[in-house]
């Protein structure tokens, strides 16, 4: 499929380049630094041969959200967006850019969404999970109260927030302790990133936002699989419930998922079953997988040729405001 939308696609600006951790072999995260610095023709080379016209690109994880002073957030967030800007300047009909906001301080990340949306034109968000605390040691998830302001500009100004991993700081990490090959992609960023949109379901915030819509990458975080059952217990919680509506609702109307990093057809079909085609969307996850590897199984996975449109460029279409009309090569 040519034109694909593609919007889990990583770049990282140089001041940000020691704060990867090694996410995979010391050896192979030297050729992703590489690639996550490019955002010029050995990326564009890749979009081409996997048939992705146009890709929303995201600062590497935990990028902003692992800086701890506040007003340093504040600072780089605004440089990191104001380079997002330059490269979808320089490259408007392949480029697109997510936000990156600095959430350690709840009213500095509202006015740079703001910022980013109405006079930089950038159509979504993209958080790398919770960000930490003025001292490093904690974190602070956006189903605290200090965060509603920024959910109501979020739902009025009609931008997605893709909810993106990062593993857990040491002190709630006690659980893999004797087996680091379990952080990252492994299991880490299922966990931490499923529990977090658990928090902001249970919070009430869909209640009070009804319009908001998040992204899930991997296909959901395993919570397409198991919201029947989290459903099912969390009604003997009684009075603990802070929300209204039954768990699976908010799962199938605010969330959306794409098969970034997971492709894999029974786990489709599932994400397919449980939230509709146009829940589901394309992404890849470069530079830490190969587009050409996501392409090749998308374009011939067995779903349905509509589905396919729909997951593959129309759905992100209707949920991202102001895509540009002409996307891709136009010598390819
Ligand atoms: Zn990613």
């Amino acid at each position: 499929m040519e034109q694909k939308i593609a919007f889990e696609e990583h770049f990282n600006t140089p001041e940000f380049d020691k704060n990867i951790p090694d996410y995979v072999r010391p050896e192979q995260m030297v050729e992703i630094r590489a690639k996550l610095l490019d955002v010029a023709d050995a990326r564009l080379r890749e979009m081409d041969a996997a048939g992705v016209g146009y890709s929303l690109l995201s600062h590497n994880a935990p990028g902003i959200q692992g800086v701890d002073d506040p007003e340093d957030a504040v600072k780089l967030a605004r440089q990191t967006n104001d380079t997002i800007a330059q490269i979808v300047a320089d490259s408007p009909a392949r480029y697109g850019g997510m936000a990156t906001l600095p959430m350690q301080d709840a009213q500095g990340a509202t006015e740079e969404l703001d910022r980013c949306v109405t006079q930089l034109g950038f159509p979504g968000v993209m958080l790398n999970g919770f960000s930490n605390t003025p001292d490093g040691k904690g974190a602070w998830y956006y189903d605290h109260e200090r965060y509603l302001p920024f959910w109501e500009r979020a739902e009025s100004l009609g931008v997605p927030v893709y909810l993106h991993p990062r593993n857990p700081l040491p002190a709630n990490a006690g659980i893999y302790e004797g087996h680091p090959e379990l952080m990252g992609a492994v299991w880490a960023f299922t966990v931490e990133t499923a529990t977090h949109a658990l928090r902001l379901m249970t919070s009430g915030l869909f209640d009070r936002f009804p319009d908001l819509k998040i992204i899930l990458g991997h296909l959901g975080e395993c919570l397409t699989f198991n919201m029947w059952r989290i459903e099912h217990r969390v009604n003997s919680m009684g009075d603990l419930r802070k929300f209204n509506r039954p768990l699976g609702t908010y799962l199938r109307e605010n969330f959306y998922v794409t098969v970034s990093g997971n492709f894999h057809t029974p786990a489709l079909h599932n994400a397919l079953a449980e939230l509709g085609p146009e829940h589901v969307l394309f992404s890849t996850d470069y530079p830490y997988e190969s587009m050409r590897v996501a392409s090749d199984w998308f374009d011939t996975t067995d779903i349905s040729e509509s589905d396919r449109q729909l997951i593959g460029q129309t759905n992100a279409r209707r949920i991202f405001p102001n895509l540009p009309v002409q996307i891709g090569n136009p010598a390819a």
